[in-house]
């Protein structure tokens, strides 16, 4: 069956609970996942660790990647600009990882247009309501911060279409499973198996002309 890993992409509005989404994804099947880790010019939050949350840049350093191609996509959010090291995600692809991008949708949509196998996940909470108090009880951002990811969120709404799966982040552990299962299916997919189809072909070919 196919060994080489499947390229996941996960969005979701600010605040749909994501981050500890993917923690817990990570932490259940380590073997299974890499999670890459983007480039930002955001600055860290308290108790965020340079490569290990982001690697974190000034402007002319990101600027720089961009000029190097070594990006796999990058975008503006909100005044920062955040993008996808490519080396990273093409090695552990190869190792045979499914490999998971925690980006937004502008992202998103340039990854699945130069590799159109991607699988796009968005992950959203029960309701707008909910989106809000967990925005303000993550205490990390000023409410200014907040009403522009809210505003971010409206616009992120009208894009969840572009997506192959919806998926209500209510229950973590519910979540979690119902992700790792949907990745897992892929795999299993004809269009992954393609060699081992070719192969089949080949040796009944062979079977046939010893009879
Ligand atoms: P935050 O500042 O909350 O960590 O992230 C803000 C947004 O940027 C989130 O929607 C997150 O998924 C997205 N993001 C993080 N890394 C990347 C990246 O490499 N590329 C793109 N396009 N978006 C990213």
């Amino acid at each position: 069956m196919n060994h080489r890993g499947i390229l996941v992409v996960v969005s979701g509005f600010s605040g749909a609970g994501k981050g500890t989404l993917m923690k817990e994804l990570m932490r259940q099947y380590p073997e299974r996942y890499a999670l890459s880790i983007s480039a930002t010019t955001r600055k860290p939050r308290e108790g965020e660790q340079d490569g290990r949350e982001y690697f974190f840049k000034t402007r002319e350093e990101f600027e720089q990647l961009i000029a190097d191609n070594a990006l796999i996509e990058y975008a503006q959010y909100v005044d920062n600009y955040y993008g996808t090291p490519k080396s990273y995600v093409e090695d552990q692809l190869a190792a045979g990882k499914d490999v998971i991008l925690e980006i937004e949708i502008q992202g998103a949509l340039k990854v699945k247009q130069q590799l159109p196998d991607t699988l796009l996940l968005f992950v959203a909470p029960p309701s707008a309501a909910e989106l809000k108090n967990r925005l303000i009880g993550r205490n990390t951002e000023t409410m200014e911060v907040i009403n522009s990811r809210m505003a971010r969120a409206c616009e992120e709404a009208k894009g969840m279409e572009s997506y192959d799966y919806l998926m209500i982040n209510d229950d973590l552990q519910e979540c979690v499973q119902l992700m790792h299962s949907v990745i897992q299916d892929q795999h299993y997919r004809t269009k992954f198996n393609r060699d081992f189809a070719a192969q089949m072909a080949e040796e009944l070919n062979e079977m046939m002309k010893g009879e």
